[in-house]
């Protein structure tokens, strides 16, 4: 299923995503940064690697190492401590796989694994040690999977996920989409991912071409966790999934040193929703080997989205949730 064009158009996301910063060093000296972070930034990355669009880099404050945008993107020394209670697989998605990439955990929708790659590598990311060369299906795979999917009709909804699928090509994804609304009882297609955030020019006329042409209703959870993420071109492209037919929900993760906080966290959701994009989860850190640095304790996320409720209407108030293994949704904190 690699069916890439051969030499995209310089502006062309493919473009964008080949042309993404992947060398620690460079991530430094582009963003000023002095030269203490360098060793860090090298163990970091060799644990898993550096990986940041222009478009995301545009959006960092130069020479401030706690912007919060960079720290969503920057190996740190303290990725490679061991932690407690930090381990490879958290949600131990292992065991819920029967097919290759397809996890079917909770009633009614499974998850398909559309794409191993992502834009961005998310420091925190719960599956950075996934191994995803077992999930990265061939097309006769495929058609095991979706066999899967035809043969269990209590099934309603299929998730795009990854690594982030919107990585994959649009004939890629558009051949997929056309099987999946072959099945009669599946009634939604549900698209998790970032790149719409971190490379906006991803919603392009071949997107919404099959995207906005399936029969299915169409759910677009984007990853977003912080306000300035959302810059002009992100508006933009939420327009035009907007325009599509899309209902588009946003999903983040607590992140202590990025979104801690209560002003941090109001001006997300007002600011997703200026872009037409309503809240949905808050995560609570999956306790995923090298993230410890970032988690922030039960008691300090209480109290956060307890104090944030003060400040926002109803609707604009994510749901404080954790991925409990075994449990048959998200758990509410
Ligand atoms: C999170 C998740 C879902 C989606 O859960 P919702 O509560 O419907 O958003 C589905 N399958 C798996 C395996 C998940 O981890
Ligand atoms: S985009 Fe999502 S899956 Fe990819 S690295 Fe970031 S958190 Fe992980």
């Amino acid at each position: 299923m690699q069916c890439r064009p051969a030499t995209p158009a310089p502006g062309a996301w493919q473009a964008q995503l080949a042309g993404a910063i992947r060398d620690p060093h460079e991530l430094c000296r582009r963003l000023g940064l002095a030269p203490e972070w360098v060793p860090g930034a090298e163990a970091g990355h060799a644990l898993f690697e550096v990986r940041v669009p222009e478009a995301y880099l545009a959006r960092i404050r130069p020479g401030d190492p706690s912007d919060p945008l960079l720290r969503q993107v920057l190996p740190l020394g303290e990725e490679a401590e061991a932690a407690p209670g930090y381990v490879a697989d958290p949600l131990e998605e292992a065991d819920h796989s029967p097919r290759r990439g397809l996890i079917h955990k909770y009633a009614g929708r499974v998850l398909l694994i559309a794409s191993p790659a992502c834009a961005v590598n998310c420091r925190y990311c719960f599956r950075r040690h996934f191994p995803y060369e077992e999930n990265a299906p061939s097309r006769a795979q495929w058609e095991e999977t979706l066999s899967y999917l035809r043969d269990d009709a209590s099934i309603h909804e299929a998730i795009l996920s990854g690594g982030d699928p919107l990585a994959a090509s649009d004939r890629q994804l558009s051949w997929l989409v056309e099987r999946l609304e072959a099945i009669p009882h599946l009634r939604r297609l549900r698209i998790h991912t970032r790149l719409p955030v971190v490379i906006p020019d991803r919603i392009d006329d071949a997107l919404l071409d099959w995207l906005g042409g399936t029969r299915l209703q169409k759910v677009m959870v984007l990853h977003i966790n912080h306000a300035r993420e959302i810059d002009e071109a992100v508006v933009e492209a939420c327009r035009r999934l907007q325009a599509a037919g899309v209902t588009l929900l946003n999903q983040s993760v607590l992140l202590q040193g990025v979104n801690d906080d209560v002003a941090s966290l109001a001006a997300l959701s007002e600011r997703l929703f200026e872009a037409g994009i309503l809240p949905y989860y808050l995560h609570v850190l999956d306790p995923v080997a090298g993230a410890a640095h970032f988690d922030a304790t039960d008691e300090a996320a209480r109290a956060l989205v307890a104090e944030l409720r003060r400040h926002l209407p109803g609707f604009l108030m994510p749901t404080l949730v954790r991925e409990v293994p075994g449990e048959a949704s998200k758990t509410p904190l």
